[in-house]
């Protein structure tokens, strides 16, 4: 399968007037920023859109200009005549919303996993954007749309969290380049940076001591993991969104190469993430084991058991794929 070029799917995007936009389920920074960007430009080009993820936004990117772009739902009678769905690899990334797709006569794709599926009508994957936020500028560029400093900020702050704040092996010259632009476009690093990183509840941080304390490590220590559970999130009053990057804690360890966290669901099941720092530990080969998928150093997987079967079969089959990986 072949990447629709830029142009295309700027003509597609040109094309269409009703937009459904979303992003994946529990969305992060990347997908908001993204498909906020999006939603403005395609305002701007007086089209008409709605964005509805599958889960909400967590606090710290409601400082984002989401106003009068969001419904918690698909509203029963809506039309759509495309659908765009930014950072999903496949279609059940879009939870609730997959069946809203199925309906829609055509499907933008806009991605940087390299485990796309290639589900749109249009596909625009580019594994070597560090951020669908990237994407999302080129083709605001394209589409000759002005970036106001709100589409900025979205953008701008896509690209801050997808590149653990420009310092993953996915930022580049042109990242900077990017960000050089939002800048001067209007976008303000510090007081982005204070509302995505520095907004924290007080039982965010005690979540933190909480999961903290459950570090283990193989005997080896390459590998560290840590566990998150339900009644960790009820007393320190927190919810799943606020263990994001908690896991990096792990990743910082000077022996680890790779980092695991086990964090158990609402629904009962274990989400189950995977950091590694070096390009020889493929964790997207890992997370694909347990139907999971991402990047080569960030991915992910639900297991559908109890925590501690999940951490069993999960801890043994990373053993082994290290001893592999050792030549
Ligand atoms: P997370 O651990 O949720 O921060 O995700 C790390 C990376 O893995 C992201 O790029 C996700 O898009 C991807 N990922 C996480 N969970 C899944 C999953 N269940 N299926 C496919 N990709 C996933
Ligand atoms: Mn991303």
């Amino acid at each position: 399968m072949r990447s629709n070029s830029i142009s295309e799917i700027a003509n597609a995007l040109r094309k269409g007037d009703d937009f459904l936009l979303t992003t994946h389920v529990h969305p992060d920074g990347d997908g908001i920023g993204a498909e906020t960007a999006l939603a403005l430009g395609l305002k701007q080009l007086k089209k008409t859109v709605m964005v509805v993820n599958s889960d909400p936004i967590p606090s710290n990117y409601c400082f984002l200009p989401l106003e009068g772009l969001f419904r918690d739902r698909v509203p029963k009678h809506a039309y759509f005549s495309c659908a765009v769905a930014l950072e999903c690899s496949e279609p059940e990334r879009l939870g609730k919303l997959q069946e809203t797709f199925r309906g829609i006569e055509t499907i933008i794709n806009i991605d940087h996993h390299p485990g796309n599926t290639w589900f749109g009508d249009y596909n625009y994957v580019r594994t070597e954007a560090c951020a669908v936020g990237e994407q999302v500028y080129d083709i605001l560029k394209t589409m000759k749309v002005r970036i106001d400093p709100g589409m900025a900020a979205c953008i701008y702050t896509s690209i801050l969290t997808d590149t653990g704040s420009f310092s993953y092996s996915n930022t580049t010259w042109r990242t900077h380049e990017i960000v050089e632009d939002l800048i001067k476009l209007g976008a303000n690093p510090t007081d982005i940076y204070q509302a995505v990183y520095e907004s924290n509840s007080p039982g965010k941080i005690q979540l933190l001591g909480e999961i903290l304390s459950t570090l283990s490590f193989s005997p080896d220590k390459r590998v560290a993991w840590v566990t998150m559970t339900r009644k960790a999130f009820k007393d320190t009053h927190t919810s799943y969104e606020d263990a994001e990057g908690m896991i990096n804690y792990a990743r910082s360890i000077k022996t680890v190469d790779i980092a695991i966290s086990f964090t158990e669901l609402n629904s009962g099941k274990v989400k189950v993430s995977f950091r590694s720092k070096t390009h020889e530990q493929d964790v997207n080969k890992l997370a694909a084991l347990f139907n999971g998928g991402g990047h080569t150093r960030a991915s992910g997987c639900v297991i559908d058991d109890t925590l501690e079967n999940t951490k069993k079969q999960v801890l043994e089959r990373v053993l082994l794929f290290m001893k592999k990986s050792v030549k």
